[in-house]
């Protein structure tokens, strides 16, 4: 059994998942970074781009982003972040009075207790769940912000997420990871990676700067899953059997006027073949239509999104649209030899619940609480970590 240490962390990726994972590690380990027993690098292509979209948290991101020591007054100013205090789905159901429903973040009143569902399965005929249980549908209805300026950063009226720039995210992350937290930025671009005998990754060559060499690699490259998929070969198990949108066309849209109302939810509208996204950020919104290309043809798909921007105020012309291709599902494995994937690179299913950034925060958590103090015991980390995210991949697909 090897008893060499485990004193570098090397993560590839530099969009959220990458910079998420560099802050919550640093914070996370802070001791050991600043007494220089353990470094934490991140590695990002200045050629390949981020996905550039992620607009919607869960309410765990408050906590998360406090964890890490970021101001929330400073965040809110620098990424275009407003509230999220859930997810309002419209025209899902086949009753025409009542036409939406809400998943709010804020826990139903008795939930707790175990009251609720048995008096809400008798009443039903009453309102929804979260009429009944929860003022968080009467704050979104009326456009009305979960804290109020008076608040302290991070305390609340009532729970909730954000909205974001997922773009300014990430370099406001960058900026506190380098400045505060001691991770080392490096600038290049992977074109070959290092194995040893036993088939861990040994080091990255890079474009510009030599090789980087670690005990623990990050894979946080997106789509292309360069360590995990392509360098170990762990298979991608897809989902497109159980869930069937494929493709996304996003946008952004400007507010008629400077002093607009923001919604303090994300609006999800299902169409004939997916669903829109509305996402409302103090300086616009963001929305997109997502899917099933089995189902209808690009040009249908962009017709009713340009129909929904006209028919929610937008303006509908002029847009630059662009179009990301997925498949739902996920690694086979998360964690393989010294190699564990976080965000894209470790899979995606679509972002009608928008959990891909909650998966990376848990499984960037799971990694520092869990991490091994020497290559010999690496194996039993990642079996616990591997664990743990099947269930919670299945978890998200049966919800
Ligand atoms: C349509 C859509 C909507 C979404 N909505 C939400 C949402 O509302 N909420 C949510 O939580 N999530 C959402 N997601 C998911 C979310 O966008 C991602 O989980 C998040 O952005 C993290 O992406 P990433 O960092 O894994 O990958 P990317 O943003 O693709 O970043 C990959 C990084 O790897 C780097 N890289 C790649 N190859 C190399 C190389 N060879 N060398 C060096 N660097 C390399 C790139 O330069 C880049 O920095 C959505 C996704 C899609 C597709």
């Amino acid at each position: 059994m090897s008893r060499r240490e485990v004193k570098s962390i090397v993560i590839i990726g530099g969009g959220t998942a990458g910079w998420l994972t560099a802050g919550i590690l640093a914070s996370r380990l802070r001791t050991r970074v600043l007494q220089k027993e353990l470094t934490i690098t991140l590695c990002e292509s200045p050629n390949i781009p981020t996905v550039g979209v992620g607009e919607g948290t869960w309410p765990t991101m408050p906590s998360t982003l406090s964890s890490m020591g970021i101001s929330e007054t400073e965040f809110i100013r620098e990424c275009d972040v407003s509230f999220k205090q859930g997810s309002k789905f419209v025209n899902w159901g086949s009753d025409k009075q009542q036409n939406y429903y809400y998943h709010p973040f804020e826990v139903p009143i008795g939930s707790l207790e175990g009251l609720l569902p048995e008096y809400w399965i008798h009443n039903t005929n009453q309102g929804s769940l979260s009429q009944l249980f929860t003022t968080q549908e009467q704050l979104c209805e009326h456009n009305i912000a979960p804290k109020a300026i008076t608040h302290a950063e991070y305390a609340k009226a009532a729970n909730y997420g954000y909205h974001l720039n997922a773009g300014k995210f990430a370099g406001f992350l960058q900026k506190h990871c380098v400045n505060k937290l001691g991770v080392q930025h490096v600038l290049s671009e992977v074109t070959d990676v290092n194995l040893s005998v036993s088939g861990d990754i040994q080091s990255v060559v890079l474009s510009e700067k030599g090789e980087l060499s670690g005990d623990l690699f990050v894979d946080c490259t997106g789509f292309q899953s360069l360590l995990l998929g392509q360098t170990l070969g762990v298979k991608f198990k897809s989902v497109k059997h159980l869930l069937f949108a494929d493709t996304a066309l996003a946008t952004q849209v400007q507010y008629p006027t400077a002093n607009h109302a923001i919604k303090p939810y994300t609006q999800s509208t299902a169409q004939e073949a997916g669903w829109i996204w509305d996402i409302g950020l103090p300086s616009r919104r963001g929305v997109g239509h997502v899917f099933s290309s089995k189902y209808t043809d690009l040009t249908s798909a962009q017709d009713k999104l340009l129909k929904y921007i006209q028919e929610t105020g937008g303006d509908d012309k002029s847009l630059e649209i662009r179009k990301i291709n997925f498949e739902a599902g996920h690694r086979e494995k998360f964690w393989h030899k010294n190699c564990v994937a976080v965000g894209l690179s470790a899979g995606f299913l679509e972002p009608l619940e928008a959990s891909a950034l909650v998966l990376v925060e848990l499984s960037a958590m799971m990694i520092a609480d869990q991490l091994p103090p020497t290559h010999g015991v690496m194996h039993i980390a990642q079996q616990r970590f591997n664990r743990t995210f099947h269930y919670r991949w299945g978890g998200l697909l049966i919800s």
